[in-house]
């Protein structure tokens, strides 16, 4: 183990059973998330991307164990031990939720309309039995101070505030049990532009001051390159990259990633590149084609491609390693963006 890790996902899967029939039986699987390794270390950010259905939400769920992966391994390693997330039973989990929460997308389905403030940020503090009466509701102050909200509000319902302050509610609230880890699933697509790159900055004061490690998910690449440290790329349930966040961007090594990258905006009109617009369907992953999966779309395909699947293998150095799924990895040159 890498001293440095706080995570360590290895050959995650999860499959979805397809039943069919009157006995719905099994008649094959979604393979929503298929084979999947990384690590992320203590106190970094590390962005997934990828387009909408491609298995990242997935990945997140079955970290938290909101959904119990099908196989693999989840490893959290605490200052005195590791323990297998994946594997775990559900009473043993629950004192392991609080060292990992979850940001949601959309805040406002993820906040209860019916409860105050108080009660929404004081819910996990309750539960757990970490605080109650006076003491907990001073604790809510301080974690809406935190977040950048005023106090003298708490006992309003989430209706009476803004999309953005929403998302610092659900902040406050994630960041209620003291958590080490957090999955920030989406957390600004739901936000006018004005107001992400707020919460996206709260985000990273957070994480410098209280010492967090997030996985962050989202489909938009600007967005991950802000925040992120590293950042690996999903297709249809496997990652094809993973590099640090300047190499990725300047230096992209799988056709998927070009052409992701090929689409972010850029305001210098010397910088833009030409837009790769990637033909045809993401592949089905309940069947998936052969060989590498991105094959019917990419442009650069050849016969290999189409009958072997290519090794998710480190091109880089021993200190700045890029991970790519690319038979061709090796001999093109791809464009980026600084
Ligand atoms: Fe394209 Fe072949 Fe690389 Fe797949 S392995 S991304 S089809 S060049």
């Amino acid at each position: 183990m890498h001293r440095d890790y706080l995570l360590e996902v290895k050959n995650l899967k999860k499959y979805f059973p397809i039943r069919q029939g009157l006995l719905r039986r099994v008649a094959g699987n979604v393979k929503a998330v298929d084979d999947v390794s990384f690590a992320i270390r203590s106190g970094e950010t590390l962005g997934l991307v990828g387009e909408s259905g491609c298995g990242k939400t997935t990945i997140g769920r079955c970290i938290l164990r909101a959904l119990d992966p099908t196989a693999g391994t989840v490893l959290l390693h605490t200052n005195s031990h590791s323990i297998d997330i994946a594997q775990l039973e559900t009473r043993k989990l629950r004192p392991l939720r609080k060292d990992m929460q979850m940001i949601f997308q959309d805040p406002y389905s993820s906040l209860n309309p019916r409860m105050t403030v108080l009660e929404i940020v004081g819910e996990p503090l309750r539960v757990n039995k970490l605080s109650k009466g006076d003491e907990l509701e001073d604790r809510v102050a301080e974690l809406l101070h935190l977040v950048g909200l005023r106090s003298e509000y708490m006992n309003n319902y989430p209706h009476a505030f803004s999309g953005g302050q929403r998302q610092r509610i659900s902040i406050a609230r994630a960041l209620s049990v003291n958590p080490k880890f957090l999955v920030c699933d989406e957390p600004v697509s739901a936000l006018d532009v004005s107001i992400q790159a707020q919460i996206l900055n709260l985000l990273q004061e957070l994480q410098r001051n209280l010492k967090l490690t997030y996985l962050f998910i989202s489909h938009d690449l600007s967005v991950v390159q802000h925040i992120s440290d590293r950042v690996a790329v999903m297709y249809v349930g496997k990652l094809v990259e993973l590099a640090e966040t300047d190499e990725l961007f300047s230096s992209p090594l799988h056709p998927y990633t070009e052409a992701l990258l090929s689409a972010v905006p850029i305001a210098d009109p010397d910088m833009r590149t030409r837009r790769i617009r990637l033909g045809g369907e993401a592949a089905d992953p309940s069947s998936p084609p052969s060989g590498c999966y991105f094959h019917p779309r990419c442009r650069y395909v050849e016969n290999i491609c189409r009958h072997e699947t290519p090794e998710f293998e480190n091109l880089g150095s021993p200190n700045q390693p890029h991970y790519v799924a690319c038979h061709l990895a090796e001999k093109l040159t791809l464009g980026g963006i600084a």
